[in-house]
């Protein structure tokens, strides 16, 4: 299967390599651009697939995702499991729900999102969902490319486990050889200094 899922990520252009700035402020040599993926609906049910049928006897009764991609996989998986899809959007204080939307003390929740790197907005939405008094049962995303364990604390699982390497951009090799970096999607921020 992971063959199948890295299959899915080449064939629709979503697996890029250069050196790119990611959302954390790191360098990366490759960046998984989700939405290559995520706009063609027959990969993105499959991948959900992967997610729903992971957890379908856990009791989840309801998916949270974060903004943007996460709301999309949150809904897939949600529809697979016959269950309730939430989003978690960026507020002043870290993650929020729309309001008049939310969830009971007690839900068993799934939280799933598109690429995990550093994790940031995973713990976000474990912070909203444990403010609701949720009970978390695991977390799904289609890539887990972080280097490390994150220790979220949940049990993860990926449609794909890959390892990336990424660098500080006072330490990067890719910076060092003048190799010019971008934003993904192909905005150039530092012109080569070769
Ligand atoms: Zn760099």
């Amino acid at each position: 299967m992971t063959e199948e899922v890295r299959k899915i990520f080449e064939s629709s252009g979503a697996l890029l390599e250069g050196h790119f700035l990611l959302t954390s402020g790191r360098h990366s040599p490759i960046y998984w651009e989700k939405f290559h993926v995520l706009q063609n609906p027959f990969y993105t049910q499959k991948l959900c697939h992967l997610i729903s049928q992971h957890y379908q006897n856990q009791g989840a009764q309801v998916v949270v995702g974060p903004t943007t991609g996460g709301i999309i996989i949150a809904y897939e998986v949600a529809r697979q499991l016959g269950i309730r899809s939430l989003f978690a959007d960026r507020g002043s204080e870290g993650r929020e729900f729309r309001p008049g939307s939310g969830l009971d003390p007690g839900t068993k929740t799934l939280i799933v999102d598109d690429i995990l790197t550093t994790g940031k907005s995973v713990r976000e939405v474990i912070q909203l969902v444990e403010r609701y008094g949720g009970d978390i049962i695991g977390i799904g995303v289609l890539v887990d490319r972080s280097e490390k364990d994150l220790g979220l604390g949940r049990p993860i699982f990926s449609c794909l486990r890959s390892p990336t390497v990424t660098y500080s951009p006072d330490n990067c090799p890719l910076c060092d050889r003048g190799i010019p970096l971008t934003r993904p999607g192909g905005e150039v921020i530092q012109p080569s200094q070769a």
